[in-house]
């Protein structure tokens, strides 16, 4: 196809690195950050070397998620060495950058950012580097799944129709610059009172799972909107990391035997 080749070379192989996989929402607040730490963390307990790009230039978050502080080494001033955290190689942005500097750069310093955090990273041998993309479904993201040669991408939805239909884009957007959907999965689907086990669907239920059929793609699973998981994520302590006995974790793990 025109321009099929120019693609084929943007999409460079990062060295070392067998597989690299996305994980993605169409838009924010839905949980894509806390899904992508937590399917890096039970990925890596299945005995898999693992990385965790955090490639959410805008607002990244892997550092607080994954418990990381200070800067990373750079032994020769040209490459960095990644950060290490619950058995993750992580690189992030937010490694490099003052606390709280808002990030102003146009699209092309964007992606010239990204390449060096993909590139100039010391990785070790990796089985899979786990992308935590930015939301949306822009030009920028549309680039963005162009450039980093991407094995398939996990799309992260609430179950409300307000976030499917984004979730939509999402997966129209993998398919337009050819990276495999592994599926879709449903975040905040459904909530398990710790008192009395009722259950109640605060943002619906199932919806994720029909738009998956209804697109030709996959249902990967779906978390439970729970208080742990959010405290665990704050705190820099994915709740697979520690808590890989409970529920909350096996949703998670279900979701990486998947991909
Ligand atoms: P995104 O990356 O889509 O912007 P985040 O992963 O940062 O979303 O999640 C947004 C907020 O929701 C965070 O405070 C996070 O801890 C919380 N959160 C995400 N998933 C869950 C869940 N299943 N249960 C409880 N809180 C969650």
């Amino acid at each position: 196809p025109p321009g099929g080749q120019a693609r084929a070379n943007q999409r460079a192989d990062i060295p070392g690195v067998k597989s690299i996989v996305a994980v993605a929402s169409a838009k924010g607040g839905v949980g894509k950050s806390t899904t992508a730490i937590n399917l890096a963390v039970a990925l890596a307990q299945t005995g898999r070397k693992v990385g965790l790009l955090d490639a959410d230039i805008y607002g990244p978050s892997v550092p607080r998620l994954m418990g990381l502080e200070g800067k990373p080494n750079s032994p020769d001033g040209k490459s960095i060495d990644p950060m290490r955290a619950h058995g993750i190689e992580c690189m992030s942005i937010g490694f490099l950058i003052e606390g709280d500097t808002p990030m102003i750069w146009r699209g092309p310093m964007v992606m010239s950012a990204l390449e060096q955090l993909m590139r100039d990273v010391n990785w070790s041998e990796l089985d899979v580097l786990v992308v935590d993309m930015p939301p949306g479904t822009g030009d920028a993201q549309l680039t963005m799944a162009q450039r980093v040669p991407l094995t398939g991408a996990v799309i992260v939805s609430t179950p409300q129709d307000i976030a499917l239909i984004d979730a939509r884009k999402g997966l129209a957007m993998f398919r337009k610059v050819d990276v495999p959907v592994f599926g879709i999965v449903e975040n905040m689907s459904y909530f398990l009172c710790p008192s009395c086990g009722e259950r109640s669907e605060i943002f619906g239920h199932g919806g994720a799972r029909a738009t998956a059929k209804e697109l030709g793609t996959d249902f990967l699973g779906e978390i439970p909107l729970h208080m742990t998981i959010r405290e665990t994520s704050d705190a820099g302590n994915p709740i697979v990391a520690s808590a890989p006995d409970s529920d909350y974790a096996q949703a998670y793990i279900d979701v990486a035997e998947k991909v």
